[in-house]
């Protein structure tokens, strides 16, 4: 034994030490939550009179009441009449920073970001939640977004030849992005050396497409389609109009929305059958097509929730602005709104063909209020034919499975401690969601009251 060990046996430092090994296996860290119906994220039925242990940030167990024992000393919170879901994941976000409480408040715990600004912002906001020096949610970024050229956004990474194409990848891997995000204007002729690069590298593949059309693009190995964007290039006999709309962003958006109206059915569940078999997932935003079918509603920029967007926050607010740089009128609305129940037909078709859904909203687009928005998909993907339990789903594990990230998306033994716990069931009602009455993030629970309070003060 060595002098300093043998130091160790003062009465007063074993103690201590008799302590610290004791405080390891108690049970005054352990929080379990009692009596709640619980919704798990795998896509199986609620289960009633749940209990489930949390411990340093993890699940530990997921049980019947009465089936285990609970931990003596363990905190345990009365959650009888509630249900529980595992914290939702929005698989298609413009992460801010404002909105970082504001995610937390509505339930969001993860963030798919799919590129704002330069990488190494995206980064750093990442870090700042992982930290703890902001709160917010986990957030898994993009970086800055690749376009060929010119480019639609200034801080895009604008791409011409093969080798810029691989460049462009690499940088991101370096800043240590999640993955990559290919935007409306990246090329066909490119695709091969991105995704071998992107493979290379282990970084999954999300692609908002405009010149090239979903099959295609699914075919060469993207892991999603944003939007569904490319969908109507790929059911259309003549594909040409839409690609080259997309020589400019609006043009492209504009053109490529009226068209779902003019694919038939056939095409339609031909076309998701193709593309669930590539086994690519969609992230159909229906909110966004939503949204922008209803621009010319005023009405909308008060709806409730509105309340949690700062006057600041242009990229929600500013509707004006858009209907300025667009042009849509009247005509464009209908049109837009007769293609909804196209879009929403293909995620039916695309689900009946086994493909993977995960729900996003492209928050803090116009109109997109970060956390409600997602509420609101689940709510749309509901009106188009998921059941509610399949539209949580879509915003948990199946975000979690486009995320390649196994440790979220569910209330399971060994995954992280991230939880809603809400008022109503929504297996009954997919609008109970928004019941939300409070939230665990890495097994903290946050009120979303408090969390208000901290930006209306
Ligand atoms: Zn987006």
């Amino acid at each position: 034994m060595t002098p300093r060990a043998s130091r160790i046996s003062h009465p007063g430092l074993l103690l201590l030490l008799l302590f610290a090994l004791a405080s390891c296996n108690s049970s005054s860290d352990v929080i379990a939550l009692e009596g709640a119906t619980l919704i798990d994220g795998s896509g199986g039925e609620p289960v009633r009179d749940a209990l489930v242990l949390v411990t340093q940030g993890h699940i530990q167990a997921v049980a019947r009441v009465n089936e285990i024992p609970v931990p003596r000393g363990a905190q345990v919170v009365n959650v009888i009449g509630k249900t529980i879901i595992p914290g939702l994941i929005d698989s298609h976000a413009h992460v801010e920073r404002w909105a970082a409480e504001r995610y937390l408040a509505w339930g969001v715990t993860t963030v798919r970001d799919l590129g704002a600004s330069s990488t190494d912002s995206a980064i750093a906001l990442k870090n700042d939640f992982d930290l703890g020096s902001v709160l917010g949610p986990r957030m898994l970024t993009s970086g800055a977004m690749i376009d060929g050229a010119p480019p639609t956004y200034g801080a895009a990474t604008a791409v011409r030849t093969p080798a810029e194409a691989r460049r462009a990848v690499d940088l991101r891997a370096v800043a240590g992005a999640d993955h990559v995000k290919i935007y409306t204007k990246f090329t066909a002729d490119l695709l091969r050396p991105l995704l071998d690069e992107a493979t290379t590298l282990r970084l999954p593949v999300a692609a908002h497409l405009g010149k090239i059309d979903a099959l295609t693009a699914a075919r060469a190995g993207v892991a999603s389609l944003e939007h569904m964007a490319g969908v109507v290039a790929a059911a259309s006999r003549d594909p040409t109009p839409y690609l080259r709309a997309h020589d400019q962003f609006l043009r492209g958006w504009t053109t490529e929305e009226k068209g779902w109206a003019a694919l038939d059915s056939a095409s339609l569940a031909r076309t998701a059958r193709g593309l669930a078999a590539t086994r690519v997932a969609i992230v159909p935003t229906l909110v966004v097509h939503e949204m922008l079918s209803r621009l010319d509603n005023p009405t909308l920029l008060s709806r409730p929730g509105m309340e949690d967007v700062p006057a600041s926050a242009a990229s929600v607010r500013d509707v004006a602005g858009l209907l300025r740089r667009t042009g849509w009128r009247t005509a464009d609305f209908q049109a837009f709104r007769r293609s909804r129940g196209r879009q929403n037909q293909f995620v039916r078709e695309f689900k009946r063909a086994g493909g993977l859904i995960a729900a996003g909203s492209d928050a803090a687009n116009q109109l997109l209020v970060p956390g409600l928005s997602l509420h609101e998909e689940l709510s749309l993907l509901v009106a188009a034919g998921l059941t509610p339990v399949e539209a949580l789903t879509a915003a948990t594990r199946k975000g979690a499975e486009l995320l390649r990230a196994d440790s979220l998306g569910r209330v399971a033994a060994g995954k992280v401690a991230d939880l809603v716990v809400l008022d109503a069931n929504p297996a009954a009602n997919i609008a109970a969601t928004r019941r939300i009455a409070w939230v665990m993030l890495r097994g903290r629970i946050l009120y979303p009251d408090s969390l208000r309070r901290t930006w209306t003060k």
